[in-house]
């Protein structure tokens, strides 16, 4: 049952969302004014109909319709790559996650969602601007219980003591090599996203030095082909996202 103070999803009829906290006020739409205190009470699935007659359907807001409608600061992890992210390096219920930088928050409530109430999430983050916007969000998908945001550059080390996972998305994941191989326990993962392939290439320059601390690396890039589906023609769509980033998993030996 829907009550004050909860976030709610609506979903007009040309499927465009909307993202609201549940409370004694009116919320202006194109399709009209609706009464938001009319949901208290409500279950998920059911409607909510605007001054001008238009229905909203009203369902429960997951992950994803979080980071699409929360603020950004700097671009976000696309969740194709958070996807690969999170099952490639097996980020479980219970685990600690290393992060930095956190920028939006977007990676982070993917991997919090994924550690779960036991779990931890410490995400290091040099800008305070990103890292207020960051926070915000995290408390806007209810994680404040296990992400905690360190202003701190991670270049100059690491203060936790042990992880099961560190995961970067910052210029130059080699400079966190030499802390990951105190902190990482064995079996735990060590990810990098970078934009471009020369980063790629500088980071297994630097990943010599290291290597006898890990299990064989693995770069991916992934590609997501949407398909148009219409009754009379169904093909792939003619535009997509051509390049996010490069992924790179080493495995603490
Ligand atoms: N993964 C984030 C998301 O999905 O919202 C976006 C991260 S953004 C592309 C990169 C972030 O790394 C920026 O916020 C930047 O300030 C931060 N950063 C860069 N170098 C850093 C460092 N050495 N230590 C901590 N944060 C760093």
């Amino acid at each position: 049952m829907i009550r004050e103070g909860d976030k709610v999803l609506l979903i007009d009829k040309r499927g465009k969302r909307y993202l609201v906290t549940v409370s004694e006020r009116e919320f202006h739409t194109d399709l009209g004014i609706l009464k938001l205190g009319e949901l208290i009470g409500k279950e998920y699935g059911e409607t909510i109909v605007s001054h001008r007659n238009e229905e909203f359907r009203v369902l429960k807001p997951d992950i994803n319709d979080i980071i699409a409608k929360m603020k950004r600061g700097p671009q976000i992890v696309h969740p194709k790559d958070a996807g690969i992210i999170l099952a490639y390096a097996g980020i479980s219920p219970g685990d600690t996650v290393i992060e930095a930088g956190v920028g939006s928050g977007a990676l982070t409530i993917f991997l919090a969602n994924a550690v779960g109430p036991n779990g931890r999430v410490i995400s290091y983050e040099r800008r305070e601007d990103f890292a207020r916007i960051a926070q915000k969000n995290i408390e806007l998908a209810g994680f404040s219980d296990r992400v905690t945001i360190k202003l701190k550059n991670i270049y100059e080390g690491i203060d936790e003591e042990h992880a099961d996972h560190i995961v970067l998305d910052l210029p130059q994941p080699e400079n966190v090599l030499p802390h990951a191989v105190e902190v990482l326990r064995p079996g735990g993962y060590f990810v990098a996203y970078t934009p471009c392939m020369n980063q790629v290439h500088r980071f297994f320059q630097a990943f010599q030095e290291y290597k006898e601390h890990f299990y064989k690396p693995r770069v991916v890039e992934v590609l997501v082909r949407e398909q148009e589906v219409k009754k009379e023609c169904m093909r792939p769509k003619t535009t997509m996202l051509a390049h996010t980033g490069y992924i790179t998993f080493i495995r603490k030996l």
